[in-house]
């Protein structure tokens, strides 16, 4: 009996087969015998002759190959593997500011689940000690990655939370999707796009490994809002349904942010907790922000 994957690299340049094949064994170093056979432009499959084998494919948090994310997909029943969507990456995010009584296993569920799905809280056994929370999440790589949320408690006092990530891929300063860099964004091909310069609005400082002595290099906010926003955004509403639901909302009105289809997911939303609301952070559009990054 085998046990396939559909493997595919996340790069906007195609690698060889050659190459995938090579760093896919020296990655996975499989126990028992396992196939890797070409599907297309970085798409392959490989047969695992060993359940724990794919399984510890599968748990990779995250696979990097040449520093491009390295995704798999379990193949279903009636899946095509050359057509089955592959965009879930496993990754470490590590949750700073986190308030000590919110460093519970809810929380965390809770806050995985806004970045991407919740697969574990890693130092949960620490966490009242520790200087962030660590928590496995599946990501969505055609989303851009989130740099934070506000944690907003009964009485509307609000916290920042920054996110790290640990071994993060390839990804784009400009819109903070995973794959491509920001000469090549999808973003400058856009009419309407506002050249930022170099002032970025995502960067290496959300590379978990980065000294966070340095997030001063993160840019002035403002300027993004100033360059790529039309109007001006008001906040959304804040409601509460209740201690143990969550809802997502729209901002009314809609943006036009550096990113309309990610940043406007990434500002979107809001998120009740316990006694507390996560919102997604404003950060292109709303200058109280600035104080509080
Ligand atoms: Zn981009």
């Amino acid at each position: 009996m085998t046990h396939n994957l559909v493997g595919r690299v996340v790069s906007e340049r195609e690698i060889s087969f050659h190459t995938i094949k090579s760093n896919v064994m020296r990655l996975l170093q499989p126990v028992k015998k396992c196939e890797i056979l070409p599907i297309s432009s970085n798409r392959f499959m490989i047969k695992f002759h060993h359940p724990l084998d794919c399984k510890h494919a599968m748990e990779g948090c995250p696979w990097v190959l040449d520093r491009n994310a390295l995704l798999f997909h379990k193949l279903l029943e009636g899946e095509s593997p050359e057509g089955v969507e592959i965009k879930m990456m496993n990754i470490v995010v590590r949750a700073h500011n986190v308030p000590i009584s919110y460093r519970t296993m809810e929380v965390a569920t809770r806050i995985g689940n806004r970045l991407g799905s919740f697969t574990q809280f890693l130092n949960s056994h620490q966490a009242d000690v520790a200087s962030f929370l660590r928590i496995k999440v599946a990501v969505d790589v055609t989303k851009c990655l989130q740099r934070g949320f506000f944690i907003h408690k009964a009485d509307d006092a609000k916290t920042w939370l920054d996110f790290t990530y640990e071994k993060l891929p390839t990804f784009c300063f400009l819109c903070g999707i995973v794959g491509h860099t920001e000469p090549k964004c999808p973003l400058r091909y856009d009419d309407q796009f506002a050249d930022p310069g170099d002032d970025f609005p995502y960067g290496v400082w959300m590379k978990a490994s980065f000294d966070r002595d340095l997030t001063t290099s993160r840019i002035p906010l403002s300027d993004i809002s100033l360059a790529t926003s039309s109007t001006k955004s008001q906040s959304p509403p804040i409601t509460k349904r209740g201690s143990d639901k969550f809802e997502f909302f729209s901002r009314p009105g809609g943006e036009n942010t550096a990113c309309n289809e990610c940043v406007g997911k990434e500002n979107n939303a809001m998120l009740i907790v316990g006694e507390s609301v996560l919102i997604t952070n404003p950060i292109h559009i709303d200058p109280d922000c600035q104080t509080l990054v």
